[in-house]
């Protein structure tokens, strides 16, 4: 009987792990990361402690696939989980928020250094060619950072807002070029972000 349910425990602990992961990537999936975003969150309003999120996409991924396959494509997307993985302290939190777009949660992290972090990953992403079923494959990413530095002035900021600031910065820097960092401003707010 009690073997039993530590079986059972077990097998629950490792359920609750499958369904926080991607399945390609062995990342965080979108479902952790945004309760991920929300329990930070929660704990920067109590402490008063700072919170960052950052968003990135694969610049011109489609290319990537419609010259080497979708497999291929499939290869590039492990290797920058990997590059990800490689970047990141061990409290913060990649994930992948789906298709070729990728999120970090940084706990306890002001948005100044968020901004160190992303451009780490962004050179490494840009000078790393990755092999994928015999071909060479180089990628770029755009990054879009917003964080909570600390609340006051801040009001209440949901998860899905601090998400979509990330976003809009992450559209401004595909809007200025591609292959770079954007912080999240005041100004981006009102922007349409149509593609
Ligand atoms: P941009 O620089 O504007 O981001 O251009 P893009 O080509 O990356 O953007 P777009 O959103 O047009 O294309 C994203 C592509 O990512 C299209 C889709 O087929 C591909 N994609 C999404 N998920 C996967 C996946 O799981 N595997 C592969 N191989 N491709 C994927
Ligand atoms: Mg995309
Ligand atoms: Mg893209």
């Amino acid at each position: 009987m009690e073997s039993d349910n530590l079986d059972l425990v077990m097998k629950n602990r490792t359920l609750a792990e499958i369904s926080a992961r991607d399945s390609l990537t062995g990342l965080y999936n979108r479902w952790y990361v945004m309760e991920k975003i929300d329990s930070e969150m929660n704990r920067s309003l109590r402490h008063g402690c700072p919170v960052s999120v950052l968003m990135l996409d694969i610049d011109h991924f489609k290319r990537v696939n419609d010259a080497f396959g979708h497999a291929a494509g499939d290869g590039v997307l492990r290797a920058v989980a990997q590059v990800l993985r490689d970047s990141c302290r061990v409290y913060d939190v990649p994930g992948r928020y789906g298709g070729e777009e990728f999120c970090v949660v940084l706990p306890e992290t002001k948005t100044g250094n968020t901004t160190v972090v992303a451009e780490r990953i962004r050179e490494r992403m840009e000078s790393s060619s990755f092999n994928v079923g015999g071909d060479s494959v180089v990628v770029t990413a755009s990054i879009g950072i917003a964080g909570i530095d600390s609340m006051e002035g801040e009001g209440i900021v949901s998860p899905s807002i601090l998400i979509d600031r990330a976003d809009r910065a992450l559209y401004s820097a595909k809007h200025r070029g591609r292959n770079r960092v954007e912080l999240w401003d005041v100004a981006m707010q009102g922007a349409a972000m149509a593609h």
